[in-house]
């Protein structure tokens, strides 16, 4: 720090009030370095429990605390290093009623390690209200950053565009296939659940009349249910049949599809054969098989998750997970959804998708990326989680000291550009499109005469802007509100207004050209959104509105790579990146560019 005597950065320390959110990967390194720079009064929230996974990096949790509260075993912990500091933990969500603007203002710093968008999404908004500084952190991989946020001084955290869940086109899942991710998506989403769970909405949706330019598609999955008297494994076999070589080839015969490209082959029955075989092989050798937590691979022996199968080992793995599902879990089928902490789900996705690729030419991938690929995960790097808590700390300690013109944005990076892992940059403005921190406007495109009450509050002002209790107002007219503090017949009234159709409204209907206002007393927030009257022709899909800020993306050119977001994860040992399935490193410049020209971009940020 420039200019700073050692003493008063100590002093700065010691006096100041902070407030950690998050006891994960971030929070443990964070709480150890706040305490051991001197700091002595700390609050720390975190709502989760520790699990054993978490254990290989966050350290201030061991073996025996598993099942034991984050935010309360790290506080004893903390107490180890430093036992005269002041440190209150709280064991529960930062989005709870009790953590009120109130609560933010009594802070001198909010210090975020949190690995949900939602909640940084909130804190960004609770501080904004309080008007307390935040220092925003996030990690993905070898990948970080440290950001700062002051009211009015500089962006906040939604001033930027985030990413947006990656998308594939309906048509290159289910027919024409490129990637690996195409296969791992197919799997996951269709196969899997087409056999062991419901179908999930979004394969629901993939089969609701697409168009096909390619003329003529496989519509839907034509698997055989199970023959009374068949045995698992015969009726493994019969699926794997069906799936790789019937359908494979019905898909490979309608020409149209393939006069551009090559068209898939259907697998073999001598390497079908072959895989049953080892099947075979692995049972008579004895053994318990599907006891509680092993898998097909375990079994036949195929322990490095590094390695990738054989077709003959996945057909092996495809039609012994298969057996295992059935004879072992019987009372979970119709229920299952793929896990990727459930091993078998993992198993079962990585023979399918490698056997799929294999019939389009395809490269397979090893078990151990296909579980990251499938679970959009980067795995966690503990040093980068270090590094980041180490530069929290210088961060809020210029902040206590009021040195704002030495206040950096400081990226982490897995490749170091001209030698230096640390990229640096002031901080940005605030966005004056931001509707967030600068109150502009949001204009929003929806089927007025479709789109109920409910869905609006549900889809759009809680899920896409990220409201908590929002209320909705057309001029003088309340149209809904929400929150706690309603009494019995008001929620008995706003439960049906959310079934009206938003046309319909009375008193002030949401119809094209309406003013909306949104209020949200919790997070001190209000935005007006301009309705406009769209009508989405696809339907029944994911994207039936679009939101529409004037948030721009970053300039052209400007340097900021490494600003990668969690998404929802309920597990921080990895961290979900909404945005790209296939991990690969992005550029804020370039996003920015996307979401400008993105027609059914539905995340504002
Ligand atoms: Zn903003």
């Amino acid at each position: 720090m420039v200019g700073t005597s050692a003493e008063g950065a100590r002093r700065a320390c010691r006096e100041s009030k902070v407030l950690a959110v998050g006891a994960g990967g971030i929070g443990c390194e964070l709480l150890k370095t706040l305490v051991l720079s001197g700091f002595e009064d700390i609050t720390l929230i975190d709502m989760d429990t520790i699990e054993i996974s978490n254990l290989n990096r966050q350290f201030l949790f061991r073996k025996k605390h598993v099942g034991q509260s984050k935010a309360e075993m790290a506080r004893e912990a903390a107490l180890k290093i430093a036992p005269n500091a002041k440190i209150n933990a709280f064991h529960g969500n930062v989005k709870g009623e009790k953590f009120d603007v109130d609560f933010f203002k009594s802070f001198d710093v909010v210090l975020n390690g949190l690995d949900n968008l939602d909640a940084r999404r909130h804190v960004n908004r609770m501080t904004l209200a309080a008007g307390v500084p935040l220092v925003e952190s996030g990690t993905a991989g070898y990948n970080g950053q440290v950001t700062v946020h002051r009211k009015g001084e500089t962006e906040c955290f939604e001033c930027q565009p985030k990413p947006v869940p990656k998308q594939y086109p309906v048509c290159t899942i289910r027919n024409t296939p490129d990637k690996p991710i195409h296969c791992i998506v197919w799997s996951k989403d269709l196969l899997f659940p087409g056999l062991f769970g419901e179908p999930t909405q979004a394969s629901q949706e993939n089969g609701a009349g697409e168009e096909n330019g390619a003329g003529g598609e496989e519509k839907d999955l034509e698997i055989s249910t199970r023959q009374p008297g068949q045995s698992a494994r015969d009726y493994g076999a019969t699926v794997l049949g069906e799936v790789y070589h019937d359908a494979i080839a019905r898909l490979a015969s309608l020409e149209d599809m393939w006069k551009e490209r090559d068209p898939p082959k259907p697998l073999d029955s001598s390497l079908i054969t072959a895989g049953l075989g080892k099947v075979a092989k692995a049972s008579s050798a004895g053994g318990p098989r599907g006891a509680a937590g092993e898998s097909a691979s375990h079994v036949l022996g195929l322990t490095n998750s590094h390695a990738v199968w054989t077709v003959e080992e996945s057909v092996a793995v495809f039609v012994l997970t298969i057996e295992i599902l059935l004879e072992h879990h019987a009372a979970k089928i119709g229920m299952l959804g793929f896990d990727k902490d459930f091993d078998l789900s993992v198993d079962f996705v990585a023979a399918a998708s490698n056997l799929r690729s294999f019939c389009y030419g395809i490269p397979q991938q090893s078990k151990f990326d296909v579980k990251g690929l499938a679970g959009n995960i980067i795995h966690a790097i503990a040093t980068t989680n270090a590094i980041i808590s180490g530069l929290i700390v210088l961060e809020a300690q210029k902040v206590l000291l009021k040195q704002f013109s030495d206040v950096m944005t400081t990226f982490v990076q897995h490749n170091p550009t001209r030698g230096r892992l640390l990229q640096r940059i002031p901080p940005q403005k605030p966005n004056p499109k931001c509707y967030v921190c600068s109150k502009a406007m949001v204009r929003l495109e929806i089927d007025v005469k479709k789109m109920t009450l409910g869905q609006l509050v549900d889809e759009v002002l809680c899920k896409s802007l990220a409201f908590k209790h929002p209320t909705v107002l057309v001029g003088p007219t309340m149209h809904f509100e929400s929150g706690n503090d309603l009494e019995d017949d008001e929620v008995l009234h706003y439960g049906k207004q959310r079934k009206k159709i938003l046309a319909d409204l009375p008193g002030g209907p949401i119809a094209h050209n309406a003013l909306v206002q949104v209020e949200d007393y919790s997070q001190d927030m209000s935005v007006e959104i301009l309705v406009q009257h769209k009508v989405f022709e696809d339907e029944g899909s994911a994207e039936f509105f679009a939101v529409h800020g004037e948030v721009k993306g970053r300039e052209e050119g400007e340097e900021g790579g490494g600003d990668e977001e969690g998404g929802d994860s309920d597990d921080d040992d990895l961290c979900v990146v909404v945005a790209e399935g296939e991990g690969a490193k992005r550029n804020d410049a370039e996003e920015g560019e996307g979401e400008r020209e993105s027609k059914k971009q539905k995340t504002l940020m």
